[in-house]
């Protein structure tokens, strides 16, 4: 299942690499690198619950395993410059914040649930 067809507009899909900034409650922020399904028609990012949820459930098991299970909320993108900034520490949360593209609306991002579906 690699969602080579997007979800809205069934156009081809692209593979790109972006990172995410994603707020988990009660207030801590992950970025995650990440290569997945971009429709450049749509603007419209593709992600696999499973493969997001795993990779938040790995980042908390190592940064605040008090944490993991809870709600969270995809804030939006990072460049690669300041994600390599803050994943070293040389910038606060707040700056890592300001400087992201929040999604302008839910299109942008969107998450596909865990289970079965037609390959075609
Ligand atoms: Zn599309």
């Amino acid at each position: 299942m690699a969602f080579t067809r997007c979800t809205k507009c069934e156009g081809e899909t692209k593979i790109r690499k972006y990172c995410l900034v994603i707020h988990m409650d009660p207030k801590h922020l992950f970025s995650l690198n990440k290569s997945g399904r971009y429709c450049p028609e749509c603007d419209l990012i593709i992600v696999k619950q499973t493969d997001l949820e795993g990779l938040l459930t790995a980042g908390c098991e190592q940064n605040a395993p008090e944490i993991v299970g809870n709600d969270y909320f995809v804030f939006g993108t990072m460049n690669r410059t300041d994600w390599k900034k803050a994943q070293a520490g040389e910038m606060s949360q707040q700056e890592a914040i300001k400087r992201a593209f929040p999604f302008k609306d839910a299109l942008k991002f969107e998450v596909i649930p865990a289970g079965w579906y037609p390959t075609s």
